[in-house]
C-alpha cells in the first residue's frame, strides 16, 4: 500500500491513543479501589451479623428477666396469701404448721429467684456492652463502605474523563488520516489488540521490540518513504521517523 509519509507519521499519534485508552481500561478492570471497597462490604456484613446476634442475646436475657420476675410475684403472692390466712386465726395448728413450712420454702425459692434476676442483669450488662461495640463497629464499617465508594468513584470519574478526552482526540487525529490507511490501520489493531501501528525506532519495532536485521532491514531501508511497510513479527505498521536508524 502506498500512503504518505506524513500520513504514516499520524498513525503514531492514534497509537498513542490507543495505549492511552488501554491503559485506561485496564486500570478500571483492576482499580484497586474496587476491592477496597469489597473489603468494607465484608467487614459490614460481619459487623450487622455480629450486631444482630447481640440484640437477639439482649432480647433473650429480657425475655428470660421478665420471666423470672414473674415467678418471684407468684412466689410473692403465695407468700403473702399463706401469712394471710396464719393471721385470719381459723387455720388449725396442723394447718398452721403446714403454711409455716410452706412460707420458708416460699422464702427460699425467692431468694433463689432473686439470685437468678441478679446474674441475669449482670449478664444483660454485659451483652448491652458487646452490642454497643458491635454497633459502633458497624457505624465505622458503614462510614468506611462510604469512604471507599466515594474514592472508587472519584477513580472511575477520573478514568471516564481520561477516557472522553482520550476519545476525543483519537477521533481527531483519526479524521486527518486518509481512509484506506486508516483502514489498515484499525484492522491490524484489532489483529494486536492494541495498536495498529509502531515507530520503528532504531532498527528496533517499538510495537514487539523486535529489531529488524538482514532482508527485512533492508527492505524498510529500501522501501520507497510513501511506501508502507509491515512489521514481519507483529504485523504492525512500521512508521519511520528520522531515530529509524535506517
Ligand atoms: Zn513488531
Amino acid at each position: 500500500m502506498q500512503a504518505d509519509h506524513f500520513d504514516q507519521q499520524k498513525l503514531l499519534a492514534l497509537a498513542a491513543e490507543d495505549v492511552a485508552l488501554a491503559q485506561l481500561a485496564h486500570r478500571r478492570r483492576t482499580l484497586p479501589e474496587n476491592a477496597a471497597v469489597s473489603a468494607a462490604e465484608e467487614a459490614q456484613r460481619t459487623l450487622a451479623a455480629d450486631v444482630v446476634r447481640a440484640e437477639t442475646e439482649v432480647r433473650d436475657l429480657d425475655r428470660e428477666q421478665k420471666r423470672l420476675e414473674a415467678d418471684v410475684d407468684g412466689v410473692r403472692a403465695r407468700a403473702e396469701r399463706d401469712r394471710q390466712r396464719m393471721a385470719s386465726g381459723t387455720a388449725t395448728p396442723k394447718e398452721m404448721t403446714s403454711l409455716q413450712q410452706e412460707l420458708d420454702s416460699l422464702a427460699r425459692r425467692q431468694g433463689d429467684l432473686e439470685d437468678q434476676v441478679l446474674e441475669l442483669m449482670e449478664r444483660r450488662e454485659a451483652a448491652d456492652e458487646v452490642l454497643a461495640t458491635a454497633r459502633s463497629g458497624l457505624d465505622s464499617a458503614r462510614a468506611d463502605q462510604t469512604a471507599a465508594e466515594q474514592a472508587r468513584d472519584a477513580a472511575l470519574a477520573e478514568i471516564a474523563s481520561g477516557e472522553q478526552a482520550h476519545g476525543a482526540t483519537r477521533t481527531e487525529v483519526a479524521g486527518t488520516v486518509p481512509e484506506p490507511l486508516l483502514a489498515l490501520y484499525e484492522r491490524v489493531a484489532k489483529q494486536t489488540g492494541g495498536t495498529g501501528a509502531a515507530a520503528l525506532h532504531a532498527r528496533r519495532c517499538e510495537g514487539c521490540r523486535i529489531e529488524l536485521y538482514g532482508t527485512e532491514l533492508a527492505a524498510a531501508r529500501n522501501a520507497d518513504p510513501h511506501t508502507v511497510i509491515r512489521c514481519e513479527n507483529c504485523n504492525r505498521i512500521l512508521v519511520r521517523t528520522a531515530e529509524s536508524g535506517l
